[in-house]
């Protein structure tokens, strides 16, 4: 007998039991991981000034998953077919250390492309370090290009000049195609649509405008402040040509557009006027440790308990399994009669992200 083979490495087995199809059908395929559940921002569509308290009880440190358990987690949810990361909050930019739990999660085997949703605020002094942690893209929140606007839409709070500082940080670090995310609400800044078009027209950058959604309960949602991309499109395409392009894969939430003269792409995420539900491969999980199979759901299954209380790895998969395959949430598609139906309680966009 040979020494050598007694002493050579055991290859290590990864194990990767696809989770079942959800009960429509839909496999998972997208984690968004909320690392935080405070916000320096107060957007009045997502976590209104005036419904916070300043000693509102934002989640304590201890009750927020470690990078460890968010870390064991996302093995978790790759090893059952999770491709694409989504590292969101609150605003993820203030949890202490973020690009280290950013080259932990880069180096997990599986996950095919890992992004981050940020207000911009801070990114230009992590841009560098989360693109050296192995970050793949960046997505920025910018809803208008009007100083005073745009404070509106922030609740007071940042400033343009902090976004568009932000924009060159993340080009300087290597980011070279970022999406910028425009919420629209009727009355409020719907005439920066154009000016924010005109802005990245040109650029590698994408624009994506997003109906305003009826997320949480907190942010007074009413259907006539929505304004449907169809109407922006129309908007945009009387100045700038647009043409349909395919998507890169049927759970974009966007659809793809270019301008005809050759200035790159634009998107619209019509979640309120065309949901998407049918192709929603999204699960979202909460700085606690909560699983939540739909943005409008109303409470989470809890992941924090099981990973604290010792479970194993193959526990936790059957348990999440378990959950995906009963998932038949279709909120949107359903918006109209639930809502008649008194359906109105949903977790708040700033727990899940977006
Ligand atoms: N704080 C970060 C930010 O704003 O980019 C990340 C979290 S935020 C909840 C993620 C995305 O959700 C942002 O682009 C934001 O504009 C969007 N969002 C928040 N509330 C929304 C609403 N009611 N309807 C549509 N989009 C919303
Ligand atoms: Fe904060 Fe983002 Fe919500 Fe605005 S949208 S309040 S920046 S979490
Ligand atoms: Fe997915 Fe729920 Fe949004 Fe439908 S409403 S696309 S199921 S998150």
């Amino acid at each position: 007998m040979q020494a050598e083979n007694l002493t050579a490495p055991v290859p290590l087995k990864i194990k990767t039991i696809t989770a079942p199809a959800d009960a429509l059908g839909r496999a998972l395929a997208d984690l968004r991981i909320s690392v935080i559940d405070r916000c320096n921002f107060r957007c009045p569509y997502c976590m209104p000034e005036d419904q916070y308290a300043h000693d509102h009880a934002f989640l304590r440190a201890r009750e927020r998953l470690s990078f460890d358990e968010i870390e064991r987690l996302a093995r978790v949810f790759v090893s059952l077919g999770v491709r694409k990361l989504r590292i969101t909050g609150g605003e993820p930019l203030l949890r202490r250390g973020l690009p280290e739990l950013v080259s932990r999660l880069a180096r997990i085997e599986g996950m095919e492309d890992m992004a981050l949703t940020t207000n911009g605020a801070l990114l230009p002094r992590f841009a560098l370090a989360l693109r050296e942690a192995g970050l793949h893209r960046i997505t920025l929140s910018l809803d208008s290009l009007d100083p005073e606007i745009y404070r509106r839409m922030a609740g007071g709070r940042g400033e343009v000049e902090q976004v568009l500082t932000a924009v060159a940080a993340a080009e300087r670090a290597g980011f070279d195609a970022l999406k910028i995310n425009c919420v629209v609400l009727r009355g409020v800044n719907e005439e920066s649509v154009l000016p924010l078009a005109e802005r990245f027209r040109g650029t590698k950058h994408v624009l994506r405008f997003i109906e305003y959604m009826d997320v949480g309960t907190l942010n007074g949602w009413r259907a006539d402040r929505v304004v449907p991309g169809a109407e922006l499109r129309t908007r945009i395409h009387a100045r700038w040509p647009l043409m349909p392009l395919s998507r890169h894969d049927s759970a974009e939430t966007a659809t793809r557009w270019r301008y005809v003269d050759g200035a790159g792409e634009i998107g619209f995420v019509d979640s309120v006027s065309a949901p998407f539900c049918g192709d929603c491969t999204r699960a979202r999980l909460s700085a606690d440790g909560k699983l939540y199979t739909c943005l409008f759901a109303r409470s989470g299954h809890d992941l924090r308990a099981p990973l604290r209380g010792g479970e194993s790895d193959d526990a936790l998969r059957a348990l999440i399994a378990g959950i995906w395959s009963l998932r038949g949430d279709r909120y949107s598609e359903r918006r109209a009669e639930l809502r008649a139906a008194g359906v109105l309680e949903h977790v708040e966009m700033y727990k899940v992200g977006g």
